[in-house]
This record gives structure tokens, sequence and C-alpha cells, in this order.
């Protein structure tokens, strides 16, 4: 057994899900993954959790679900399937998910099946999810490796090799090596981000200039009240945890018609399984009105995604990441947002986050008075490189090196 698992374990009950003395924790974990599961449930009882909810789950019989299943089944669900998920939420558990699965495991079955059946299990588990996603309850993903996975990201090398090269990506990731104590290293990375966080919304820039040498020249504006987000988050009842990890970015809303100029990507761009290694985005007033790529049917794809409704050819997110991270250095795509989003300072077209003070309580035509953009996709794209310079300007014109040669100046 690969003695990083237990600092892993250790690592993910501690500061990722920060299981507390009395409270219920769920876990949810591939079958396969039940040694791991283990030692995440002996970790918990040692600080004290007062019961493990186990949901374990397995990627080929949920393929031969729905290529297989009564096609009734998936317009009906168990009311106590829901029931569980909801009360566990209200009583305050935390949720911890371990993510281990191959990412073309789903490819080829009849998504309209599992489209149907969110639409009837989505409304009834509402409560749940919008504890969760307001960050009441606890909650925590994280991930392993998986044969599938590590075979699509290091191919040409035997299984074992591919996978012991993930387990050690992975690792890198989460700031574990064989002698360092993950859990002080993560305290740490948790309160730089925080502190960055609370720098960067106190200078209140009205705008951010974006040059490299790749010909990205950008000047983004930013919404009046605006604040920056990143690090770890805090639950209702003050316990702070990591929703995601690994984490790297500290991230704000743009201003939705304030941005222009030009971007040039850094990273591959993933459209359904396309790979277009390099594009550029040219602004004013907010929309993109160019984009440019080598091959013209990367050009018409990205053209394509950014038509899906008037929302997404506008900025929803500015996010800033360290050229010299851990996954920026290690330069391999991992094909999973979960750690690709943190491997570069990034920019996403389509939806904002409500990064506006008051912005989770604002109502729709409020977002958008606030200067947020609404969409129904949101698309991360890499634009951090060696030599990107940011240059914030405040409200009363001083001009503030955010980042110098990749990375922060402060
Ligand atoms: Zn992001
Ligand atoms: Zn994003």
């Amino acid at each position: 057994m690969d003695p990083r698992l237990e600092k892993y374990a250790k690592l993910l009950i501690s500061v990722g899900i920060n299981a507390q003395p009395g409270q219920t924790l769920v876990i949810r974990c591939p079958v396969d993954k039940a040694p791991f599961a283990r030692m995440l449930v002996s970790e918990a009882y040692r600080v004290g959790v007062r019961d493990v909810v186990m949901w374990w789950g397995d990627q080929f019989i949920s393929r031969e679900t729905v290529l297989h299943a009564a096609d009734e089944v998936f317009d009906t669900y168990r009311p106590w399937k829901a029931d569980e998920m909801n009360t566990l939420a209200r009583e305050g558990a935390a949720f911890l998910s371990i993510d281990s699965s191959d990412p073309d495991g789903m490819a080829g079955i009849d998504h309209s099946r599992m489209i149907r059946q969110s639409r009837v299990f989505g409304p009834a588990v509402k409560e749940y999810r919008e504890l969760q996603m307001a960050d009441k309850v606890q909650w925590c993903i994280a991930a392993l490796p998986e044969k599938n996975w590590a075979k699509k990201m290091f191919p040409g090398v035997p299984e074992e090799v591919a996978e012991a090269k993930l387990m050690d990506a992975i690792c890198a990731t989460m700031r574990i090596t064989a002698d360092n104590d993950p859990v002080e290293a993560w305290r740490a990375h948790n309160a730089a981000l925080n502190e960055r966080k609370a720098k960067l919304t106190a200078f209140n820039f009205k705008s951010l200039h974006y040059v490299n040498s790749l010909g990205t020249d950008l000047v983004i504006e930013l919404p009046e009240g605006h604040y920056w987000d990143g690090g770890n988050s805090v639950s209702a009842k003050g316990i702070p945890f990591n929703a995601n990890m690994p984490t790297e970015e500290i991230f704000t809303a743009p201003k939705r018609d304030g941005v222009n100029g030009r971007v040039v990507s850094t990273k591959p761009f993933d459209v359904g399984g396309v790979i277009i290694p390099r594009f550029a985005f040219t602004f004013r007033d907010g929309r993109i009105v160019g984009v440019e790529a080598k091959d013209p049917r990367h050009r018409e794809l990205l053209e394509a995604e950014i038509a899906l409704d008037e929302g997404a050819s506008y900025l929803g997110e500015v996010a800033l990441v360290p050229y010299d991270s851990p996954i920026s250095k290690m330069d391999v795509l991992f094909y999973d947002t979960l750690f690709d989003e943190n491997a570069s300072c990034h920019l996403a077209f389509g939806a904002s986050y409500p990064n506006v003070r008051g912005g989770a309580d604002m109502t729709e035509d409020q977002r958008k008075a606030a200067g947020l953009n609404q969409s129904i996709t949101h698309e991360d794209f890499m634009v951090g490189s060696r030599n990107l310079s940011i240059v914030g300007t405040t409200h009363d014109g001083r001009e503030i090196p955010v980042f110098v040669d990749g990375n922060f100046a402060f």
C-alpha cells in the first residue's frame, strides 16, 4: 500500500471536509477504492465523528443501468433516496466525494435518459442541493487514480506505469510528499490564498490590464462592490473546508460590458473531446467580436460554443493562478476540471459567480444591473504564461502590479 494514501486520507478528513466531533460524515466512493474508503472511515472516527454513512458507486454499473434499465425508470425516483439526502443535509452532515472514474466511461450512452432522470430527481433533492451550493454544509470533492483515466493522460506506457504517474501527479497537486505533513502545508496554503483574496478585494480595482509576449493585451473592468473568492469556504456553522481539492485559484466576476482587447489561450481547450491547442478572442465592450484559431474547424467549434446564448459571448470569471503553482509546473492535461482549472490564470465565457456584495441574494435583474453576466454555459480557458503581466488600476487612478512574470507581485 502506498504510504502517501494514509496522509491523503488524513488531509481530506482534517482539512478538505474538516469533519467535526459529533458530526455525521457522508462518504461517496467507488467500490473499487474501498481500501481508501476504510482509511477515511478510520480517520473520521479518530477525530470523533458521530457516524459515517457510505454511498458506494460504480461507473460500470451506472453505465449498465443507463444502457439497459426499463425505460420508465428514468422518469421516476425513489422518494426515500431523496429523503435521505435532504435529511442528512438538514441535520448538518458533511459530504465527502471521492472521484475516480474513466473520463470516457459514459461515452456512447443515451444522455437523454440521464437528463430525464435528473429532471425528476433534481427537484426532489432541492433542499440538499441548495444547502451544498450555498456552502451552508461542508462538502469536498477529491480524486484518486483510475486506470483508463491514467492511460488517457499518459498514453504509450504500460497501465501500471500510467497509474503510478497519475498517483504522483495527484500527490504533487495535493502537496503530499514522502516526508512532509500535508495538513500543515494546506493550512499554510489556505492562509496564503485567504490573505491574497483579502488584499485584492481591498484594492477595489476598477480594471485589470493583461499583457504577455503571445499577443495578449486585454483590459477587464471589474464591477462595483466586487470581491475575490478562493481558498477555503466557511459553513453556516463557521467550519472552514475546501470544497475542491486541489485548489489554487483566486477569482472574481468581470464587469459584463467592460472587457476590451485581445487574449491568447495558453493551454489546450477541450470542446466535447476535440482538443484546440491555441486560439484568441477579441473583445469589444464585453462581447467577443473575433475568434482566431489555426484550424478553421476549431474556429467553427469555438464560434458555436460562444453562440449558445446571448451571455455565452461575454466573460463570467476572472481567476488568478501563479505560473509557479504545482499543477501549472506539471504541464499535463488531466481531462478533469477539478485539476485543469487550477493549472493557469484563466477566464471563463458564460455565467458569472455572484461575486459582488449581496450578489448571492440578488434577483436575475439585479445581477444584470450589477454587471454580472448570465448564461447557461460556463467554460474556463487558460491565459496564464511565464511572462504574463497584470496591472490593476484603482478608482483613484493608481496603477498596482498584480502579476509580474507570471506570478503574484505581492
Ligand atoms: Zn475558476
Ligand atoms: Zn470557472
